[in-house]
């Protein structure tokens, strides 16, 4: 063998040594679901929804396959989802993975819950994302809205009949519940003729949702965690209160398992059987968060960082409060509806 070969082999097998071997979750349908899903929501700014330029967010989920990220979390509402689409069929292409390995999560947008309006929004996914189904697709939002963004009155149920068509038709491999309080997940669990799978909340050290999380993962529901690093990282300008990356007492749980602190975040999700969707466009953060299947937190590391709650949300739509199928609390000064804009 030369010695170009030689180098090529060390990095193809140093390539191959450092992905990550992701655990998986047992669904209630009987098919596994990765612990960890790579977040793909760009956020917002004055134009709404912020999009992928160069095909940087292409260029991170290529790169998330190698580092062994199976799991990706989308919504037709991100805008991302042509992009996973032209990644993920790349890296079949070359045989780096089957789509079988890969579970592709995507959510259902407000504006489509009439039950008919369903299939084609997930049909429209499908088309985006280069594939005949996903793994898991989920109602994003309780909430129907109109064209125009008003309120529509279309119920929840109604939504979750489409959803349930999609399973049959096999659009969709498993269908889920995002957003939805413990009144609206026990309404659907008790009037659907398939029971939701997964339900994706937001959760971090300052919304632990202890009851809800509880009452899901008691009902068979796997439950998957947005935002993860809450008041660890700023986004979007907004800096929440909470834990920082310096707190000490993260710093001294990382310090013991030579960790870091986002690391400790995530691990404190993964066990509590929360699926975490930590989101980054940088590579060398996308390897960090998922290097966390190598160590295990003490019983009492996970109560000290439950110690964190505050029941302070990232996620506050308040532009939709007065919604019947508001799913959160009411606040004094609701926000200007930032996905109206781009409509
Ligand atoms: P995250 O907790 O994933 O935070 C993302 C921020 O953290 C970014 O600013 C990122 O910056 C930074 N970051 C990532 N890794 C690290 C690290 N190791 N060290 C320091 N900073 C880091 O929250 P998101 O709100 O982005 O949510 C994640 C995902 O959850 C979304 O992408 C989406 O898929 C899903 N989601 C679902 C919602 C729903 O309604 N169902 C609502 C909100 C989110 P950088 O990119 O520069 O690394």
């Amino acid at each position: 063998m030369s010695v170009d070969a030689r180098v090529l082999f060390l990095l193809i097998c140093t390539q191959m040594a450092t992905a990550v071997d992701v655990p998986k979750l047992l669904l209630n349908n009987r098919r596994e679901i990765p612990a960890i899903a790579l977040g793909t929501f760009l956020g917002f700014d004055q134009n709404g929804v912020v999009k992928s330029i160069d095909k940087q967010l292409c260029n991170v989920v290529l790169n998330a396959i190698d580092l062994g990220y199976r799991h990706f979390d989308t919504a037709s509402v991100y805008n991302t989802e042509e992009e996973i689409g032209e990644a993920t069929q790349k890296k079949i292409a070359e045989g780096a993975v089957t789509r079988d390995e890969l579970f592709l999560t995507t959510k259902l947008w407000n504006t489509h819950h009439e039950r008919y309006q369903v299939l084609q929004a997930l049909k429209e996914s499908l088309k985006k994302l280069g594939t005949n189904y996903v793994d898991l697709y989920l109602m994003h939002w309780p909430m129907g809205l109109n064209d125009d963004y008003s309120y529509s009155d279309v119920d929840f149920m109604e939504t979750w009949r489409g959803m349930e068509d999609a399973v049959r038709l096999g659009l969709a491999k498993t269908i889920g519940l995002s957003n939805f309080n413990k009144e609206q997940v026990k309404r659907v669990i008790s009037e659907a003729d398939m029971k939701p799978a997964v339900l994706q909340i937001e959760i971090n050290p300052q919304i632990i949702q202890t009851d809800l999380v509880s009452y899901a993962q008691a009902e068979g529901l796997v439950v998957m965690g947005y935002s993860p690093f809450g008041s660890l990282v700023k986004r979007f300008g907004m800096d929440l209160p909470g834990p920082k990356m310096d707190d000490p007492v993260l710093v001294e749980i990382a310090q013991k398992y030579g960790k870091t602190t986002p690391q400790v975040v995530l691990r404190w999700m993964v066990d509590k059987k929360i699926i975490p969707i930590p989101k980054t466009i940088n590579i060398k953060r996308l390897k960090e968060n998922i290097e966390v299947f190598d160590f295990k937190l003490q019983e009492n590391e996970i109560q000290q960082i439950n110690g964190f709650d505050r029941r302070v949300r990232f996620t506050l739509p308040s532009f939709w409060q007065n919604h019947p199928y508001y799913p959160f609390e009411k606040i004094e000064n609701p926000i200007p509806d930032p996905f109206a804009k781009k409509s």
